[in-house]
């Protein structure tokens, strides 16, 4: 048995064999084949058929996004139906008598490497297109890709590091327990495998030979065993059984409220995402949904969600909280954050570079567009927009001027829309320190923990070099949501927490005494916190 210490991200217990999942999609075994006319004539039927995806992904996202910014579907349907891959690709079959799939990923190595013979002066720019062009067409030569879990079994995933797009297109349902080598508390990947209630280990180092091998995690010591030992196991099969009576125990807070023993009435609310996270929290009788990060419906995809796509997936939120508040948070995509069609430029700095409103308010095509379903799926319910990463009362005024803007396109239209209430992310220093003014525009306040710590510290919340200084009780972040809480209460607005600070049970007391109204969390841990709740006392 070999065993690692790591740091417990996610807490819980899992036993099952490794998968282990590597970015890099392009390694093919060599195979050699007798028939290199006829691979000539799969890739190329292949390569054809991508071609139309592409063009029809560009057609849809011109409608979205506009011409300038879906020209990338164009670009990559140009680049394989003019571009020299198709002949390098063919030439190495027929010289080589290799199959296509190892000719398309040997091309594109090379060229990703710079290692092409026939060598071109490629810019960084165009040798990422190429690879993502020869990716699409081996993903429909292979006509599966490495998110795609072989076999029925459950697994322990195992990566070097995983970004939370990449996380999201796995099957949960596959997904014991998860392992990486790179990682942080405050990321988004973590905060994705709280909501799919995956038990997480980060610190762990990453071997591909491990692929297959029966693994367990054990969450409360925050150990990882690779053939775990007899006595290894009993404790984890233990480790399982409590979790199940907490859960059974639990269970019979459904249906309560949230008051403190001394009266103070909260609300817990749901952070949700997929269906499966909506559906847990109707049956734990949520109060609300408090964020729904709405990014998650753009990311591991390779298009952007049309109107009509967006409207049914916010319209299936409201109308199943019947009535019950919804908060919808607007694209807040960048830094881990990434799709790959939006073509975001590599920065240096990118947590605080280019990122939520700070997309949406430069490619406004993008956000009129999300804006609209919004608005549309508000006739079926109780639905509050969310703004991320606001920084001036200027970003507020030039999104009303906007809405003022698609309100009148849809009225001529006629198009039936409802009402909604607007608020902010409070998730940067800048915006605490304007909240009196932030307060008097909008109707509610969401303190994003995970982000304004990593601001009010100047530790990145991705980097586990610095995840020691992302600390919630920190008094310099306690101060700065204390101000935002007065100022949003001076202007009679309300206040929750949507950050992974709200469900810390240490710090639920703190945050009632702060004169928080809600505090929203992932659905596995809403029973835990409206329990933590019902047994503080504020005032003594
Ligand atoms: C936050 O920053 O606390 C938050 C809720 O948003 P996200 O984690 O998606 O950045
Ligand atoms: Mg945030």
């Amino acid at each position: 048995m070999e065993q690692y210490r790591g740091k417990v991200i996610v807490k819980g217990n899992a036993i099952g064999k490794i998968y282990i999942y590597t970015r890099n999609h392009y390694q093919v075994t060599p195979q050699k084949t007798e028939f290199p006319e006829e691979e000539v004539n799969r890739y190329r039927k292949a390569q054809e058929i991508v071609i139309g995806q592409l063009e029809s992904a560009y057609e849809k996202a011109v409608e979205i996004v506009g011409a300038r910014n879906a020209s990338v579907f164009d670009i990559q349907a140009m680049l394989l139906r003019e571009g020299k891959l198709g002949q390098w690709v063919e030439k190495m079959i027929l010289n080589q008598k290799v199959t296509s799939e190892y000719a398309i990923s040997q091309v594109s190595r090379e060229i990703s490497e710079n290692i092409f013979e026939e060598k071109e002066d490629w810019e960084e720019e165009e040798r990422g297109q190429i690879r993502e062009v020869a990716g699409r067409v081996l993903n429909f030569l292979t006509g599966q890709n490495n998110r795609m879990i072989p076999g029925e079994e459950k697994v322990i995933l195992a990566a070097k590091d995983i970004a939370p797009g990449e996380l999201l297109q796995f099957d949960k349902n596959r997904i014991l327990g998860l392992i990486t080598e790179i990682g942080a508390g405050e990321s988004h990947t973590a905060v994705l495998a709280s909501a799919m209630e995956i038990p997480y280990l980060c610190g762990i180092p990453f071997h591909s030979e491990w692929n297959g091998k029966m693994a367990a995690i054990n969450g409360n010591k925050g150990l990882f065993c690779v053939e775990p030992e007899e006595k290894c196991l009993e404790e984890i099969k233990e480790g399982l059984w409590e979790q199940e009576k907490e859960k059974e125990r639990l269970e019979t807070l459904i249906g309560e409220k949230a008051v403190t023993l001394d009266g103070e009435r909260m609300y817990v609310y749901a952070n949700v995402g997929r269906e499966e996270e909506l559906e847990e929290a109707i049956t734990y009788r949520v109060a609300g949904i408090g964020l729904v990060r709405s990014e998650y419906l753009f990311m591991g995809k390779e298009n952007y969600p049309s109107e009509e796509e967006q409207y049914e997936y916010y319209r299936n939120i409201v109308e199943k909280m019947q009535g019950k508040p919804v908060h919808i948070r607007t694209l807040d995509i960048g830094a881990d954050k990434q799709m790959n069609y939006l073509r975001l430029e590599k920065e240096d700095n990118p947590a605080m570079g280019f990122r939520g409103i700070r997309i949406c308010l430069e490619q406004e095509e993008l956000f009129r567009t999300q804006l609209k379903a919004l608005f549309r799926a508000a006739v079926y319910g109780n639905l509050g927009i969310l703004y991320p990463m606001i920084t001036s009362v200027e970003e507020i005024d030039q999104i009303q001027e906007i809405i003022h803007d698609i309100r009148e396109e849809m009225d001529a239209k006629g198009v039936v829309y409802g009402e909604v209430r607007q608020g902010v992310m409070i998730e940067t220093p800048a915006a605490v320190m304007i909240s009196d003014m932030l307060a008097e525009k909008v109707d509610f306040f969401s303190i994003g923990t995970n982000d304004l710590i990593q601001y009010v510290m100047a530790a990145d919340r991705q980097n586990y070099k610095v995840a020691s200084l992302c600390q919630s009780s920190h008094p310099a972040v306690i101060r700065m949501m204390e101000l935002a809480v007065r100022n949003a209460h001076r202007y009679g607005i309300p206040v929750m927490v949507c950050g992974e600070m709200a469900s810390d049970k240490e710090l639920t007391r703190k945050l009632v005494e702060m004169g928080v109204d809600i505090l929203s969390v992932a659905p596995g841990q809403i029973l835990a916190i409206r329990k933590e709740i019902r047994n503080t006392t504020v005032r003594e």
